[in-house]
């Protein structure tokens, strides 16, 4: 992903706009991601920069190897760049220990994996609830929550199901659930065009 030609770059993009005087949700500016093998060398993000509103959806799109997991594991926090700029709600994030991304993820990242992560032999409602129990939420409130999402991708009926594996519709939609049930700032994820994305509520975040 190149600043050249990437239509994410500062100014091309077109999704950049938001409201005019608001400051982005997120704001990226030359993006350096290299990775190093041995000799070998990878420039997975080259100078990328791009302005996200705050409730805005973006897709990012590309063939594959052209740096898109890269730049969402950037934008949520779980890796930093080689240099460049990544402001978040207004705060640089870019040059922040572990220790201090892992309290933004934890407070405002919610992360939906392409591989859902979901945790085996737990209940539905469990596992939607699970990261509010990382944010401190006590567990009344964290399954009031969790409820509330299943019921509204109808799985409602579903809160108690254990059964694994769980049809790939189903564990998708529980695991796009856990980012809305912690009403995260910015929900990322990496299954975006996925049937059940397309034909249930798209998690919102709050
Ligand atoms: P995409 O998600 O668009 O397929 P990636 O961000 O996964 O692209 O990868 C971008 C480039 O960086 C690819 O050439 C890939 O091989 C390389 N790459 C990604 N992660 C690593 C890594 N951990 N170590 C070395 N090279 C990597
Ligand atoms: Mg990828």
């Amino acid at each position: 992903m190149s600043a050249g030609a990437n239509p994410l770059s500062a100014g091309a993009n077109p999704l950049s706009a938001g409201k005019p005087g608001v400051a982005p949700l997120i704001a990226v500016r030359e993006l350096v991601k290299t990775y190093r093998i041995g000799e070998t060398e990878v420039r997975a993000l080259d100078r990328v920069s791009l302005d996200i509103a705050r409730g805005e959806c973006v897709a990012i799109m590309g063939p594959s190897g052209s740096g898109k997991s890269t730049f969402m594991n950037m934008l949520g926090c779980l890796d930093v760049p080689d240099s460049g700029s990544y402001r978040l709600a207004g705060d640089e994030v870019a040059g922040l220990s572990d220790d201090a991304l892992a309290a933004i993820r934890n407070r405002s990242v919610g992360f939906v994996f392409q591989q859902f992560n979901l945790l085996a032999r737990t209940r539905a409602l469990e596992n939607v609830a699970l990261p509010l129990l990382y944010a401190g939420i006590g567990r009344t409130e964290r399954e009031r929550r969790a409820r509330e999402c299943l019921e509204q991708v109808g799985l409602g009926e579903r809160l108690e199901h254990t059964a694994t594996p769980r049809p790939r519709s189903h564990a998708s939609r529980l695991s796009g659930w856990r980012s809305p049930a912690r009403r995260s700032t910015l929900p990322c994820c990496c299954w975006p065009t996925s049937p059940p994305a397309r034909s249930t509520p798209a998690p919102r975040s709050r």
